[in-house]
């Protein structure tokens, strides 16, 4: 292999550390959930709809499963149902609770920093007639408990408010919540997904009425949730078919998922138990980052009761956080911005301005979510590639905003537009005009051919590969190299105008260097 070669893909794929500090936005399988959803597989494959002994046989450990889920949350087995995820199980709540009340009753209350799973099921049931009120937050995020009340009457029919935000990480007071909502005789969802494995459950002392969970968030499978439904509580399934999960969710049951969650909630003490550790390495990294940017911010609680035990949410004056990312992914950190189900997108995160964060300072924000493990080791990392970004010890690459990619940009003289999307992206849509297509990973043969006197605009579908090879390039002498944030996908969503008139036009495939001219 050719040494510039071996060199790209070294940048490309940096063999250093690997630190994953995105653990609210997934966690990975651990090794007894693994171990038991592949038993699972193999041994539990009978439809446990059926009565035969294979059948049987998976309808049984779905029912054990069932009872480690209910366990942890402190429910009766009868009131859990599963379902393909959490955002499943809101949208399940948030329809068949208002196809139960309206139009008697009108009315739901919830607050701006829901999951989108609730915030955009709610502005669907808008669209139905249903009013939805939210109820203001402070600094931090808690729910002002009194204009909690004042919005509550006697025609609201659901509050919803989760237990635990993703993003910032702080806690409501569920029993307060549900005490208002009671009063005036209506129901309450509260989201857990974030809580679950992190902090205790307790559905039944809170006395809400419907809550909803995810496995893949505490060390379990993706695409499995599951849903409290009080005993008694209004429900009509959201998916017709089988009688399934009791007639409430049809559909034959994903069984080694649901054993899979089964086992990561059998893991749930130990999890708990690790939470102290985790929140002194949580300590550890606020201080560290405070010592190197004495005027960072903390978005999340201070009171340690009143924050998820792994999360933290921090804003570096002066320092986009698209900027910061691309260098700690560069050296093999994974943070976020906001929620996953956000990225991709260039707007500021719909908590931190609900929280009175101003749109920069939400561009300036990073959420760092730490995992069962993390090692002390991994803080000290992260603080040093924060400290050497800070401090002008890493390359310097320029973030676009898919907003800021103008016709100016776009027909600049001085500009070379390099575009390193994957063939079956470029099939899909057409390129930003005036680019030059290479191939993503040969980049090295092409080197010789980018003019260094110009800035060097790089793009790929998502801003992710774009921002390894704008590192790289920088590494190799060019001064001016610009990532497009959120790649052509954002650009196409945000300036849909520019792509219908220009995609596509003056585009140029380089040919890669001879291997002669590369020595
Ligand atoms: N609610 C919260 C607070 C979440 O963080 C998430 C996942 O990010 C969801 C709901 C959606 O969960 P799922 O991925 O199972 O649909």
């Amino acid at each position: 292999m050719e040494i510039q070669y071996f060199e790209f893909l070294k940048h490309l794929f940096r063999f250093n550390r690997h630190v994953y500090l995105d653990n609210n936005a997934t966690t990975p399988l651990s090794s007894h959930v693994q171990s038991k959803m592949n038993h699972a597989l193999k041994h539990h494959f009978g439809n446990p709809s059926s009565f035969y002994g294979a059948g049987r046989r998976s309808a049984e450990a779905m029912e054990q499963a069932r009872k480690q889920v209910s366990q942890v949350i402190h429910a009766d087995p009868s009131e859990v149902i599963f379902t393909a995820c959490a955002t499943e199980s809101n949208n399940a709540v948030l329809k068949s609770v208002a196809a139960h009340f309206y139009p008697r009753k009108k009315k739901i209350v919830s607050t701006p920093i829901e999951h989108p799973s609730v915030l955009n099921t709610l502005a669907y049931l808008k669209t139905q007639g249903v009013i939805v009120e939210n109820c203001p937050v402070d600094h931090q995020g808690h729910v002002l408990l009194a204009e909690l009340e004042k919005r509550v009457d006697d025609e609201t029919f659901l509050v919803c408010c989760m237990l635990a935000n993703n993003e910032t990480g702080v806690i409501q007071d569920l029993k307060a919540v549900t005490k208002i909502a009671r009063q005036h005789g209506a129901l309450v969802l509260t989201d857990c997904v974030q809580a679950l494995g992190k902090i205790p459950i307790d559905v039944h002392a809170w006395g809400v009425d419907y809550a909803s969970f995810s496995a893949h968030k505490l060390y379990g499978p993706k695409g499995i949730g599951a849903l409290y439904i009080k005993e008694g509580s209004p429900f009509t399934p959201l998916l017709h078919g089988g009688h399934q999960e009791s007639g409430m969710r049809a559909g034959t049951e994903s069984v080694h998922n649901i054993i899979g969650f089964g086992a990561a909630c059998e893991e749930a003490d130990k999890l708990l138990a690790h939470a102290e550790q985790t929140r002194a390495l949580k300590r550890q990294l606020i201080q560290q980052l405070k010592e190197i940017k004495p005027d960072c911010i903390i978005n999340s609680p201070e009171a340690e009761s009143e924050c998820l035990p792994n999360t933290i949410s921090i804003t570096f004056p002066g320092v986009e956080n698209a900027g910061l990312m691309g260098i700690l992914d560069y050296r093999g950190i994974a943070v976020s911005a906001g929620s996953a189900c956000s990225t991709g997108e260039d707007a500021p995160s719909h908590v931190l301005k609900a929280i009175g964060l101003s749109d920069q300072a939400a561009r300036e924000t990073i959420r760092i979510s730490l995992g069962q493990h993390t090692s002390a080791q991994d803080i000290r990392y992260m603080t040093r590639v924060v400290k050497d970004y800070l401090e002008d010890r890493t390359p310097f690459v320029n973030m676009l905003a898919p907003a800021q990619l103008n016709e100016n940009v776009l027909f600049d003289k001085n500009t070379f537009i390099l575009d390193v999307r994957p063939p079956d992206d470029r099939k899909r849509f057409k390129g930003l005009p005036n680019s030059h297509e290479v191939d993503p990973l040969r980049v090295e043969k092409y080197i010789r051919q980018l003019p260094k006197e110009k800035q060097i605009l790089v793009y790929c579908p998502g801003g992710g590969l774009s921002v390894m090879i704008s590192y790289y390039l920088k590494a190799k002498g060019f001064k001016r190299v610009t990532n497009l944030r959120g790649g052509l996908d954002s650009w196409r969503k945000r300036r849909s105008d520019l792509y219908q008139k220009y995609a596509g036009q003056n585009v140029t495939v380089l040919q890669p260097d001879s291997a002669e001219g590369v020595r």
